[in-house]
C-alpha cells in the first residue's frame, strides 16, 4: 500500500501542430479544433446554432446523395480530397437534375495528421462550396490511432433541389438515344496515381476533378430533354455504360475513337496495362438524349470550356 498517488488528465490541455486522440475525444481541444478549423472555415448561420442537426426549408422535389472520399495522397495535380468531396457530392445531385443546396461533412482524421494539412484541405472545401453556393451545415469529426487511416476521409451527404420534372435516371433511358461524353477521360485516375512516388512517371496530366453543375443546369435551362446523366468516377466510362445498360435493358453501342483521350493519358495507360475506359474521372459525365436534340446539347456543352 502507499499513501501517494498521481492523478494522470489524460486530455493534453495544449494546442499541438498535430491531430491527437483527444482532438476527437468530446472535450476542450475537440471544442477548439471544431470553432477554429471547422467552423471558421464553413462560417455560416446554421453552424452558428451548434445543433445536433441543421434545420432548413426545403420545397418540392430533392435529391439526396452520400459518399466517402478515401484519396492517397490527399493532393494530387489538379486538386485534393477537400476540393474532390465537394465536387464529387454536387455533381451526384447534379447527375440527378438536382441543384445542390446543403452538405454534410464527417472527417475521420489519423492521428498525427499535421494541423496544416487538415486546414489545407477544409479551406479547399470551403471555397469548393463557395464557388457552387453549397452550404456544408452540419458534420463530424473522429480520430483514429496513426496507423489506421490515409491521413483524412471525408464523408458526405449532400441534399439538392430538382428543377426538373422528368425523371432522369437510368430507368428512363429511350431506345435509339444518344449518349454524349463531356470530355476526354481518364485523367484523374493518372494524375492520382502518377502523384504516388513509386511510379516515378513524367508528364503527370491534371485531375480532371471540378463541379458538373453547371453544364448540367445549362442543358435542361436550354429546354433539352435529358434522359439520364452520369458522372463517370470509379470505373470510369465503360463502369458507368455497364450500370445504366443493366438497369435500363437496352444495349449501348459505342465507337470507341470517338471517345476522346489525351496523348498523356493515353500513353501513361499503355505503359502500365490500363484502359482509360475504365480509369476513374471526377469532373466528365455521359448526357443520354434524344437523337433529335443531340446537336443542340453538343452546342450548350460546347461553350464550357472543359479543363
Ligand atoms: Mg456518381
Amino acid at each position: 500500500m502507499t499513501d501517494s498517488f498521481s492523478v494522470n488528465c489524460p486530455i493534453p490541455v495544449s494546442s499541438s501542430d498535430t491531430i491527437q486522440m483527444a482532438h476527437g475525444g468530446g472535450g476542450r481541444l475537440m471544442n477548439n479544433l471544431i470553432e477554429q478549423v471547422f467552423r471558421k472555415a464553413f462560417d455560416n448561420s446554421m453552424l452558428h446554432e451548434q445543433h445536433d442537426g441543421a434545420v432548413f426549408e426545403m420545397t418540392g422535389r430533392c435529391a439526396m446523395t452520400t459518399d466517402s472520399y478515401v484519396v492517397s495522397p490527399l493532393f494530387f495535380p489538379g486538386g485534393d480530397i477537400g476540393r474532390l468531396a465537394v465536387t464529387g457530392t454536387a455533381n451526384d445531385l447534379a447527375m440527378c437534375g438536382a441543384v445542390p443546396r446543403y452538405i454534410s461533412a464527417g472527417f475521420i482524421l489519423e492521428e498525427g495528421l499535421p494541423m496544416s494539412v487538415l486546414m489545407e484541405v477544409v479551406d479547399s472545401m470551403a471555397k469548393t462550396a463557395a464557388g457552387l453556393n453549397v452550404r456544408v451545415v452540419t458534420g463530424d469529426l473522429k480520430v483514429v490511432e496513426n496507423g489506421k487511416a490515409d491521413g483524412i476521409y471525408i464523408n458526405t451527404c449532400g441534399i439538392g433541389e430538382l428543377i426538373v420534372e422528368n425523371t432522369i435516371a437510368p430507368s428512363a433511358v429511350k431506345i435509339s438515344d444518344v449518349i454524349i461524353i463531356s470530355g476526354d477521360i481518364g485523367r484523374h485516375g493518372i494524375a492520382v496515381m502518377s502523384a504516388r512516388d513509386e511510379l516515378g512517371l513524367e508528364n503527370i496530366p491534371d485531375s480532371d476533378c471540378g463541379p458538373l453543375i453547371d453544364p448540367v443546369m445549362a442543358l435542361l435551362e436550354e429546354g433539352i430533354r435529358v434522359n439520364c446523366l452520369r458522372d463517370l468516377t470509379r470505373g470510369g466510362l465503360s463502369s458507368a455504360l455497364v450500370e445504366i445498360a443493366e438497369t435500363s435493358g437496352f444495349t449501348f453501342t459505342i465507337n470507341e475513337d470517338s471517345i476522346p483521350i489525351s496523348n498523356e493519358v493515353r500513353a501513361t495507360c499503355e505503359l502500365l496495362g490500363l484502359d482509360p475506359m475504365y480509369v476513374a474521372n471526377e469532373g466528365r459525365f455521359i448526357a443520354i438524349l434524344n437523337q433529335a436534340d443531340a446537336e443542340r446539347a453538343l452546342q450548350v456543352l460546347g461553350q464550357y470550356e472543359i479543363t
